[in-house]
This record gives structure tokens, C-alpha cells and sequence, in this order.
């Protein structure tokens, strides 16, 4: 979907596909040096985490280089919409075995923080060689949190946006831009 169809709906578009386009690029290329380090012969395994991470994912793993497995969680943070409580709950596991492997777990956005922090420590439980973070957008409260992520795309205000995957009310995930929702929707 063009930003053309819901133009009365956003406040302003943040991030275009083209720039989402070339800076997941420029990630995959740090990714892939670092694989060349890490590297142990098995592929490394992109665990999205579903609903919000699908188009990251499925960009992000086209443009990489190298050999990748995919995965999927789809977890429930307790707390109101908007506030995520730190308190998860997981709906869909993973059907891979972690033992022993890389694990690079995509994110669309890092809000409080709480609901990856909990994620990694739980992925981390399961013995894999590594895990790391790579987060499409990341907003200024993630800063406060402990939760090293090695890649992210952009760092953006505090505003809650929609598009590439991100929701509002299950709408507007088919967005091909990242925009700001004018608040006239919501209120
Ligand atoms: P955290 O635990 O980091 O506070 O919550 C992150 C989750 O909250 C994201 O995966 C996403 O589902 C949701 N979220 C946080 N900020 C936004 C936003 O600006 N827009 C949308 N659509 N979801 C958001
Ligand atoms: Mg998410
Ligand atoms: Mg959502």
C-alpha cells in the first residue's frame, strides 16, 4: 500500500521505503562482516518476532549475503497498549534448537526495551553460541534499558508510528513508508 491511500491518516511520513531500503542495506553488510569472523559453519539464525518484524525480516534476509535460517516467536507483552509491562508471555516458540547456534534476533521497534530484554535472556537460557540484536527503529526510553543491540536502523522521536510491518489496531502494517499517526485517528 502507497502512504498515498491513508495520506489524511498519517501527520507526517518519517522514514521512506527507499531510505528503509538502503539502510537495512548498509546493516547487512555489517552483518555479513561480522559472520565472516563468527562464522562456524552453520548459518546464522534470524529469529523475527512476529507480527511487526515480517517486512524487516523478509528485506533483511533477501539482502544478505550469506547463508541464514529463519524463525519466528510471537510473544504478549502484559500491560495497556501502549505501555509494555516487562511481564511476556509466549504464543508461538521457536521449532529451531538454540544449542550451539548464532542467533540474531529481528526486531521492528525498541520502545521500553522491556519486552526484548526478557526476550534475550530467554533465547540466552538455551544455550546458543551467541545472541544478538538487530532493531529496525529504536526510540529515545530504549537508551534507560540494558539491552545491547549490536544493529539498528534509525533512531527516531517519540512518536508512535505505523508502516513497514507496524500497526495500529492491526491496521496499516501493509504501509510501504514509516510514519507518524496524526493523533485524530487515535483520539
Ligand atoms: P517495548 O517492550 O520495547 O516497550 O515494546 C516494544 C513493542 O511495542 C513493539 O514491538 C511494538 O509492538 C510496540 N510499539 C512500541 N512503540 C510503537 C510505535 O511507535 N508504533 C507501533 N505500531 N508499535 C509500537
Ligand atoms: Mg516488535
Ligand atoms: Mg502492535
Amino acid at each position: 500500500m502507497d502512504s498515498d491511500d491513508v495520506r489524511g491518516d498519517l501527520a507526517e511520513v518519517l522514514l521512506t521505503e527507499q531510505r528503509i531500503h538502503e539502510r537495512i542495506a548498509e546493516l547487512c553488510r555489517e552483518i555479513e562482516a561480522r559472520d565472516a569472523e563468527a562464522s562456524d559453519g552453520t548459518p546464522l539464525l534470524l529469529v523475527g518476532v512476529l507480527k511487526g518484524a515480517v517486512m524487516v525480516m523478509a528485506d533483511l534476509a533477501r539482502e544478505l549475503r550469506i547463508p541464514v535460517q529463519m524463525d519466528w516467536m510471537a510473544v504478549s507483552s502484559y500491560g495497556s497498549s501502549t505501555r509494555s509491562s516487562g511481564v511476556v508471555r509466549i504464543l508461538k516458540d521457536l521449532d529451531t534448537e538454540l544449542a550451539g547456534r548464532r542467533v540474531l534476533i529481528v526486531e521492528d521497534i525498541l520502545d521500553s526495551g522491556l519486552t526484548l530484554s526478557w526476550l534475550v535472556e530467554n533465547l540466552r537460557s538455551r544455550g546458543p553460541a551467541s545472541v544478538e540484536v538487530c532493531t529496525l527503529l529504536r526510540k529515545p526510553e530504549a537508551v534507560k534499558i540494558r539491552v545491547d543491540v549490536q544493529y539498528c536502523g534509525f533512531d527516531i522521536p517519540n512518536a508512535f508510528v505505523i508502516g513497514y510491518g507496524l500497526d495500529y489496531a492491526e491496521r496499516y502494517r501493509n504501509l510501504r513508508d514509516v510514519a507518524v499517526l496524526a493523533p485524530h485517528v487515535y483520539q
